[in-house]
């Protein structure tokens, strides 16, 4: 890795939140919280069961605003890191659960959306909410029932801001991918991005995704992310 580090970007994925509480996929096609992604993850989903989709995101949202979940030493790390680093610092999350803001960061994408947002499907604005809502909950908007979605990315949906993310995966020195399995594209790819401009690449995870990282860190994330964080500012 250079020695003058500028530009660094951090991707995350459901293993940052593992400690916190939230459950991660199960292995590749797996189960999100017992229940097929087909089900609660797709935009077909949704056109056969809305109840069924409603129903657990409303679970998801009431579990993270539970008193047990709340960050841990891995995403308070990258809030400080953010704010001791000089260069430039961007954090991706595929993460739909707020802990990454309520830990201090600012420079943050949430990729795959947020479990704190819904959406209209008529004017395609989104609101926050806290609050469960179902297929009968009014809209803000056009104030009629039937058009609120999670604002959640889908698989087979085009995940959010992928051009300021793709800019800074192609400008930036050091790349490190925390507590995701690789298994969802494109962020999967992100790290071939960042190589193109011969960024360093890393991975910090439980055990190793079969990826082609430079550097490969395996264990808990409440455990490497602050030393490895720690390690860059020395
Ligand atoms: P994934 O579940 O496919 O993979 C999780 C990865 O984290 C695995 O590689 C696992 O080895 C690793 N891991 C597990 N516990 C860890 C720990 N304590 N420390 C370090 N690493 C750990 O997750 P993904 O790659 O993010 O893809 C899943 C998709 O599911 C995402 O798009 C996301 O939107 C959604 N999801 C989000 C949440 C959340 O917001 N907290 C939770 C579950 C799923």
């Amino acid at each position: 890795m250079s020695s003058t580090l500028n530009s660094v970007v951090v991707l995350t994925g459901a293993g940052i939140s593992a400690e916190s509480g939230l459950k991660t996929f199960r292995a590749a096609g797996g189960l999100w919280e017992n229940h097929p992604v087909e089900e609660v993850a797709t935009p077909e989903g949704f056109e056969r069961n809305p109840q069924l989709v409603y129903e657990f995101y409303n679970q998801r949202r009431r579990q993270l605003l539970s008193d047990e979940v709340k960050p841990n030493p891995a995403h308070t790390t990258l809030a400080k890191f953010e704010h001791d680093f000089h260069g430039s610092f961007l954090l991706v999350t595929q993460n739909v659960d707020n802990l990454h803001e309520r830990a201090g960061s600012q420079n943050l994408l949430h990729m795959h959306g947020e479990l704190l947002k819904m959406r209209c499907l008529n004017s395609q604005l989104v609101f926050d909410t806290s609050e469960d809502f179902t297929f009968d909950t009014h809209c803000r908007c056009c104030r009629s029932a039937g058009n609120l979605r999670p604002h959640i990315v889908w698989f087979r949906e085009m995940p959010f801001h992928m051009n300021k993310i793709n800019q800074a995966l192609e400008s930036c020195d050091l790349f490190v991918a925390i507590g995701t399995s690789g298994n969802v594209y494109p962020a999967s790819g992100f790290y071939q991005t960042a190589k193109i401009r011969k960024a360093y690449t890393v991975e910090l995870n439980l055990e190793n995704t079969g990826s082609g990282f430079d550097k490969r860190i395996y264990g808990k994330a409440s455990k490497i992310v602050p030393q490895y964080f720690e390690s860059l500012l020395v």
